[in-house]
């Protein structure tokens, strides 16, 4: 088809846990290219939209990217139709090389022993990606081993050779130095050149200097939407943040 991606929208989600609804009626549209932060107090509910998107919990509503239904779909379909998520806690093999995590991610492991071979050649996908986060130098390395940022872009990584296309990355610089802050958000402006990232994320200084778009969820809803400037200057997100 000639049309163009459509990126991420959602309409109308909704996930009711013993009849409270953690997400309430939420409507999003996430351009592809765009690097969409979701803030909010806790209990907002951004940790439950992403959940209803990436297949871990029930929803009603709609959730489609690039005009595919993600809703009522398995986790590993919802991965193979290129979503990928990051937790707060990377969940990176700490005993194999950064190089083993990627091929394991990239399902190329041809077998165990193979595998932990060193081998001479790289699969491009795993060059690149090695190359995109950063840790070409360190492929070698064991990942757990690693310092804390690097494990965070390894496991952005692994997201990268499964080709997923639409990123969801939760609170990516939580624990970071401000040195690993910069590189994160370099990062981010890079994947979004032929990917569309959504970052839940607390850091409001991180946000003001790397987010293109913000939504601002509140109760379960949306509170507010648009530029950093914009949701800043938007009396009801002053009052959520600094009201109570
Ligand atoms: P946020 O990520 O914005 O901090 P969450 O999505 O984690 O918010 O939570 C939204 C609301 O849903 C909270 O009130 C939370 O207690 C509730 N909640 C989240 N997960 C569950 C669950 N599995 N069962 C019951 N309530 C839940």
């Amino acid at each position: 088809s000639t049309q163009k991606p459509a990126g991420l929208r959602i309409r109308d989600l909704r996930v009711v846990f013993d009849g409270f609804a953690a997400v309430d009626g939420v409507d999003i549209d996430v351009s592809p290219g765009d690097v969409r932060f979701i803030i909010g107090p806790n209990g907002a509910g951004k940790t439950t939209l992403v959940d209803a998107v990436t297949g871990l919990v029930k929803a009603t509503g709609s959730a489609a990217f690039d005009g595919q239904e993600l809703l009522g779909r398995k986790v590993h379909h919802i991965t193979r139709l290129g979503i990928g998520r990051t937790f707060q806690t990377a969940a990176v093999f700490e005993e194999l090389t950064v190089l083993q995590n990627l091929d394991i991610a990239a399902g190329t492991n041809r077998g165990l022993l193979t595998l932990l071979r060193r081998r001479k050649s790289v699969p491009d996908s795993v060059a690149q990606a090695m190359e995109t986060i950063g840790l070409t130098s360190a492929r070698d390395r064991l990942a757990g081993t690693l310092a804390h940022g690097q494990k965070q872009w390894l496991e952005i990584g692994m997201l990268l050779v499964q080709d997923a296309k639409l990123l969801l990355l939760d609170e990516p610089v939580a624990g970071m130095s401000q040195d690993e802050r910069d590189t994160t958000g370099e990062l981010l402006g890079m994947l979004s050149e032929d990917r569309t990232v959504v970052v839940i994320e607390h850091d409001m200084d991180f946000l003001r200097r790397y987010a293109r778009t913000v939504t601002v969820m509140h109760a379960g809803r949306i509170l507010s939407e648009g530029s950093v400037a914009e949701v800043q200057a938007d009396l009801k997100v002053q009052e959520v943040y600094l009201g109570h």
